[in-house]
């Protein structure tokens, strides 16, 4: 154990079991730094990383704890990672790369359980659908030719943006295509502008931004 006398990561009813098993002798502030043997494992010496001093334990075999140092060195010039390697989500484990998501231990994460990576899972899959649909919407509404556009940006569980959207519409109505965008469902333009309050508009012609408008 890395961790000095008495101090295991696991939780406390499986460190009492733990403890009161005889048939486990732990080892304290140490860590593994060789494993001997020809054809079998026949001892492994340890380090105590207090005193650095090792010693050779006579063993039969070892079982891998796996370790904490997340395998990202394959992603690490195209995501953000942090010092030690995991890679940087937000809650909808969206990397920094626009359409690339992360999940899992690999990532800044509190909880490194099965569950929680299942959870991850289950997020970047709905959030990278959704991705993908808006997209493409927007891919397609954005053109060269695609004339005056105005995408005004709402909640829509605020019943008084309702009101202010409706009298915008009336009001752009015959000079805008005018699209609405639930911000609780469609944030990818508003995210890509970096806009941060609601009602809002943004105005395109011809698939560039004009103007944006964050308080109407
Ligand atoms: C000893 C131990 C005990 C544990 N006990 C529990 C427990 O009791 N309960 C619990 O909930 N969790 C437990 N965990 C944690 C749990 O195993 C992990 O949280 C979970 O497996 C993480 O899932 P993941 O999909 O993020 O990563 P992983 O399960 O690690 O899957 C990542 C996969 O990616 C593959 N891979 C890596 N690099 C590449 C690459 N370049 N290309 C293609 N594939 C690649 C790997 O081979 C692996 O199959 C334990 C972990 C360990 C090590």
């Amino acid at each position: 154990v890395l961790h000095e006398e008495g101090h295991l990561d696991c939780n406390e009813v499986a460190a009492e079991i733990a403890f009161h098993n005889p048939k486990i002798h732990f080892v304290w502030n140490s860590t593994l730094q060789e494993i001997k043997g020809k054809e079998e494992v026949e001892s492994l010496v340890i380090k105590n990383v207090v005193t650095n001093e090792s010693k050779e334990v006579k063993a039969d075999g070892i079982f891998f704890f796996v370790g904490m140092v997340p395998q990202t060195e394959f992603v690490k010039d195209l995501v953000a990672c942090d010092k030690k390697g995991y890679i940087k989500v937000n809650e909808k484990k969206e990397t920094n790369v626009p359409g690339i998501y992360a999940i899992g231990d690999c990532t800044q994460t509190f909880l490194r359980q099965v569950v929680t990576s299942a959870a991850d899972g289950a997020i970047a899959a709905t959030a990278s659908e959704r991705y993908v649909k808006e997209k493409k919407q927007i891919d397609a509404i954005l053109t060269p030719d695609s004339g005056k556009v105005a995408f005004l940006f709402y909640n829509p569980y605020d019943s008084a943006q309702i009101d202010v959207l409706t009298k915008m519409e009336e009001k752009l109505g015959e000079t805008y295509h005018v699209i609405r965008q639930d911000i609780t469902r469609q944030s990818l333009l508003y995210e890509r502008l970096q806009m941060h309050n609601v009602p809002a508009a943004a105005y395109y012609e011809n698939g560039q931004v004009e103007r944006i408008e964050e308080s109407l």
